[in-house]
């Protein structure tokens, strides 16, 4: 088995840095278990949008560890060539097209970004039918794939309680609610069997009314540094069951990424989770 050669998209960004850090901490080892479908991974090419102040840098210096030898740049095409894989926490229409590179080239694509419409998660749907490998996820850490179970059993077993999603992030992330209060939201949905889109309340403003039952409403919070928080709260008669993550570094999100690239490295074409990397 040899080395995954992974390209890094959005690499000048604040995922982009630590998914850098996380494919150089593999490079050079022989990984065993579930996900050893490669002798770990190495920084192919390292990629981001024409003008941004990474293009031109090496990799390694500008996330923060030793050089690479591999300088960021802006030409997808090129980066793409001889690659395995793509690590992509970009934008929505990027990773779409990215998707679609992915498919003519049956490459292994993992995408971490969020705020997707619903036809660009179709066009990144056809992508795994035309030839891509690729792990999508909202939140690629252990305690959101674990979280998410728990949600499902409570929302399933507290079935009459009113659910509400509370998150809370940085002052520069661009869309709203954040990618993992949806997957939580849609974990609560399938616990009750219903669809999430048909039940969910993402704004309250004004004379709205006393709540309806059966619905996940949804808060924002924004401000400062912080990398993401989430909590469920299911609220019932006279008592409140709070299911709380804590996102405290990127390397989580990005761990999760390089595993996930690793796993689907030995899988045929198709569109996956983190449930389905984690076998469970
Ligand atoms: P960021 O703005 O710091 O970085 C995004 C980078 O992508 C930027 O450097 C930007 O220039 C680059 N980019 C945009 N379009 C591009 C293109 N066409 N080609 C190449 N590069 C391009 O944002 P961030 O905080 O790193 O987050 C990135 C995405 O990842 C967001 O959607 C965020 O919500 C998501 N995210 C997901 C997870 C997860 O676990 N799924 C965790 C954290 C963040």
């Amino acid at each position: 088995m040899s080395e995954l050669k992974v390209v890094v998209a959005g690499a000048g960004g604040r995922m982009g840095a630590a998914n850098i850090r996380a494919v150089a901490a593999l490079s050079g080892l022989s990984l065993h278990g579930a996900v050893a479908n490669a002798a770990g991974m190495k920084l192919h090419a390292a990629v981001d949008r024409p003008g941004t102040t990474a293009i031109g840098q090496d990799a390694g210096l500008f996330a923060g560890i030793a050089a690479l030898g591999v300088v960021i740049t802006d030409d997808m095409d090129a980066a793409l060539v001889g690659a395995d894989a793509i690590i992509d926490f970009t934008a929505p229409g990027a990773s779409v097209a990215l998707a679609k590179k992915a498919a003519a080239l049956g490459l292994v694509h993992i995408i971490g970004t969020t705020g997707c419409s619903e036809a660009d998660d179709a066009a990144i749907a056809q992508a795994g039918k035309d030839g891509a490998r690729v792990v999508k996820s909202g939140n690629f850490s252990m305690g959101v794939v674990v979280l998410a179970s728990l949600v499902k059993k409570a929302a399933a077993i507290l079935a009459d309680y009113d659910i509400e999603i509370l998150e809370m992030h940085h002052n520069k992330k661009v869309d709203a609610p954040s990618g993992t209060a949806l997957l939580l939201g849609q974990a609560a949905a399938a616990g009750r069997d219903i669809a999430l889109r048909e039940h969910s309340v993402r704004v309250r403003d004004g004379h709205t009314g006393p709540r309806e039952a059966g619905t996940i409403g949804f808060a924002t919070l924004r401000g400062g540094t912080v990398v993401g928080d989430h909590s469920v709260i299911m609220a019932g008669p006279s008592e409140r069951i709070e299911l709380n993550h804590r996102a405290e570094d990127r390397g989580i999100f990005a761990n999760g990424a390089a595993r996930a690239a690793l796993w689907a490295s030995g899988q045929k074409p198709g569109l996956y989770s983190m449930n389905d990397v984690l076998g469970l």
